[in-house]
């Protein structure tokens, strides 16, 4: 199965598009030693505390890129999400570019509830963005699409950092 937007891209973005959605797994090296950051991560989360949540993140951004040999990246935390609209902004990727790295940015609190978010919802959204840096750095695609293989990719990383889920 495709996603509708498919059908308008071009013939090269197909390719990508189709080399994205066949890939299925992130297989991640003794990813059992970042059980324990996860465990500090939720606590973080759950005390609100954005300082010990961002350090957290940013050991497990190492974690993940050392272990999947990947360039590191810069991994910044923020109190509430900006809106567009209705849409609520939940992470941002952005590539190095002219900067030194690439950027994950990733917000705490919901817009309109002003809560944090929960736990799990949080670290999906870290693992989807983390996904975005693997396409071009793992699988050195050209571009970054939402197949149902990336989705998938993003899910097999949630399973190997958080077991019982
Ligand atoms: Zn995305």
């Amino acid at each position: 199965m495709v996603f509708s937007y498919y059908n308008k891209l071009s013939a090269a973005r197909k390719r990508v598009y189709r080399k994205s959605d066949e890939l299925h797994a992130v297989p991640l090296p003794d990813g059992k030693a970042l059980h324990p950051l996860i465990a500090r991560l939720a606590e973080a989360l759950e005390h609100e505390d954005r300082d010990r949540t961002e350090e957290i993140c940013k050991a497990l951004a190492r974690g993940l890129t050392s272990r999947l040999g990947v360039p590191l990246l810069r991994l910044k935390v923020l109190a509430m999400r900006p809106t567009t609209g209705s849409e609520e902004l939940h992470g941002l990727y952005e590539l190095a570019e002219g900067r030194a790295s690439a950027v994950i940015t990733l917000w705490m609190r919901t817009a309109k509830h002003r809560r944090v978010v929960a736990f799990r919802a949080f670290l999906r959204t870290f693992l989807h963005e983390m996904c975005h840096h693997l396409d071009y750095h793992l699988y050195h695609l050209p571009d970054s699409y939402h197949t149902e293989g990336f989705y998938k990719r993003e899910s097999s990383l949630f399973h190997q950092l958080v077991p019982e889920a």
